[in-house]
């Protein structure tokens, strides 16, 4: 598992794509996960979880996960449980002070974080302690369902391209109106005799027995 944790630290980058990925189909999920009941599937889902990402990068099931945050490398496996590091206690070539056998979980996350397209910001930002009460749970559907709750109250689509047109079609709604205002008809061009006369000139006949009426309602 050791081994496994700092292959995923290496191909940091390639996890990267992959989590995106994966995050964009979680949030179409959505609702077919609340038809369903978030409730109902969160225990299989947090199991799958642990699986997967146990074996990956020996996940401790926070529920709270930061590993696109801390360059693929779990802080839960730091002995202190650090959530921002790495401490004062990093020992020659990189290792752990409480572990001396292992590399420092924090030294891995930096390096990791510089092979990832967002991994130098991301791991700059504080992250808050971590809420214990959220621990066991499935840390896929809770950032999905807050993923997909955010796009709806902001009316946007999960596809960032729409963005711009909705933005776009917005302003343009205000300034143009698609609706024009409603014109009364004159009383006369309601009449019945009138009405036939205007469908027997497109119809190319001539009720009056004028000739020469064209489809327009001009004579030639
Ligand atoms: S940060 Fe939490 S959820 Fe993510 S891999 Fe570590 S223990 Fe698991």
């Amino acid at each position: 598992m050791y081994q496994l944790r700092l292959f995923a630290v290496r191909h940091s980058r390639a996890f990267e794509g992959f989590y995106n990925g994966f995050e964009r189909i979680m949030v179409s999920l959505d609702p077919l996960f609340a038809k369903i009941g978030y409730n109902r599937i969160e225990r299989p889902v947090a199991v799958m979880e642990k699986v997967i990402k146990g074996v990956l990068f020996d996940c401790k099931m926070c529920g709270q996960c930061v590993l696109s945050s801390t360059g693929m490398s779990c802080p839960m496996n730091c002995p202190k449980n650090l959530r921002n590091g790495p401490c004062g206690g990093v020992r020659p070539g990189g290792f752990c002070e409480v572990k001396p056998e292992m590399r420092c979980v924090w030294v891995e996350g930096w390096d990791g974080a510089t092979r990832m397209k967002h991994g130098a910001e991301r791991i700059r930002a504080v992250q808050p302690p971590v809420n214990r009460a959220l621990e066991g749970s499935s840390s896929w559907l809770r950032a999905s369902r807050e993923k997909a709750a955010e796009g709806r109250t902001t009316g946007l689509s999960a596809d960032p391209s729409k963005h711009a047109l909705a933005k776009a079609f917005g302003r343009a709604r205000r300034f143009e109106p698609a609706a024009a205002p409603v014109a009364v008809e004159p009383e006369a061009a309601l009449s019945e005799q009138v009405v036939s006369e205007r469908t027997a000139r497109f119809k190319g006949g001539n009720p009056s027995g004028q000739t020469g009426t064209t489809q327009t309602g001009k004579d030639a």
